[in-house]
């Protein structure tokens, strides 16, 4: 037996750190939502008590260190399951790039896994699990629209931000969220105003979403990579509504109401950047 799951990117409409924890971690306060750029899941059932990965990428292993394994190892752990699975992922998400692409295939299979073998463990419980391996897991295990808090793992789901068109621009550098965060400076570090935020969510105002979406390790990317700050100067110019940069980097996204001028920042942006994708907030 084979079931499908898609594994959606996410990407961030705040990203605020509010302090650091004894164990190094901090705690943050994220809006994130869903987009239509998805990883594709296949767990198939396999003779053996083994987890077998099957994909085809540069960046990505496909060993025990894939956090899809990981996520398979410890939701059979987690429930005593001495069956095996063969998980084949297709890459489509870029790599490092403050999408939460591994987070997203990670979710997915514990989602898959639950159905492919009917244990019927709710959401909740699954996110839990994935807050294990990952900050951005739980998020990914319920998808849609949400702000997360602790260090990720405590999600409030919210309400969906108004139709629009999502331009991502991906500069040829993948950036560590760890060195990141390493870097943060929590005299000096900007906050965004996650109200302003949730507020323009619930009235589904895009102008004063984007007036209000703002992420505190911009900066911090921005001067270790400078191209970063240029794509988001020159997608503001091209005519993107709202534009920031997602996760810890180094992918910015532009927000556009219309498909029309969207599709000119789409087009306007590929002159400054390689890898530009166009596609719709799904969350
Ligand atoms: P985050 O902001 O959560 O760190 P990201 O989008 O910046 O996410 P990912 O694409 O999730 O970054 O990759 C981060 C690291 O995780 C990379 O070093 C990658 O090799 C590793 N990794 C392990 N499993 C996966 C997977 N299934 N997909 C993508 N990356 C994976």
């Amino acid at each position: 037996m084979a079931l499908f799951e898609k594994a959606p990117a996410k990407i961030n409409l705040s990203l605020d750190v509010l302090s650091k924890r004894e164990d190094g971690l901090h705690n943050v306060e994220m809006i994130m939502t869903t987009i239509d750029l998805s990883d594709r899941i296949e767990l198939s059932s396999i003779g053996q008590d083994t987890i077998k990965i099957s994909l085809e990428s540069r960046y990505v292993p496909n060993d025990e260190r894939n956090l899809a394994y990981r996520a398979a190892a410890l939701f059979k752990r987690t429930y005593g399951i001495n069956k095996g699975v063969h998980i084949k992922i297709e890459k489509n998400i870029p790599v490092s790039a403050g999408l939460g692409g591994g987070s997203a295939d990670a979710a997915a299979v514990l989602r898959g896994l639950n159905r492919l073998w009917g244990m019927d463990i709710p959401l909740q419980e699954l996110a839990a699990l994935g807050s294990k391996l990952g900050a951005d897991i739980s998020f990914c295990v319920y998808g849609n629209t949400a702000i997360a808090r602790g260090f990720g793992e405590k999600i409030e789901t919210l309400t969906s931000p108004p139709p629009c068109w999502v331009v991502l621009a991906k500069p040829d550098i993948g950036v560590s969220t760890r060195t990141i965060f390493e870097r943060v400076s929590l005299d000096t570090i900007y906050h965004p105003n996650t109200n302003e935020v949730i507020k323009a969510l619930y009235e589904k105002d895009l102008y004063k979403l984007c007036a209000n979406m703002g992420n505190s390790l911009e900066a911090i990317t921005g001067s270790l990579h400078p191209e970063v700050i240029q794509i988001k100067q020159a997608m503001k110019s091209i005519g993107a509504t709202g534009v920031m940069m997602s996760g810890s980097g180094p992918t910015v996204f532009g927000l556009v109401e219309h498909e029309n001028k969207a599709k000119r920042v789409y087009n306007g942006i590929r002159g400054f950047c390689d890898e530009v994708y166009l596609v719709r907030l799904i969350g």
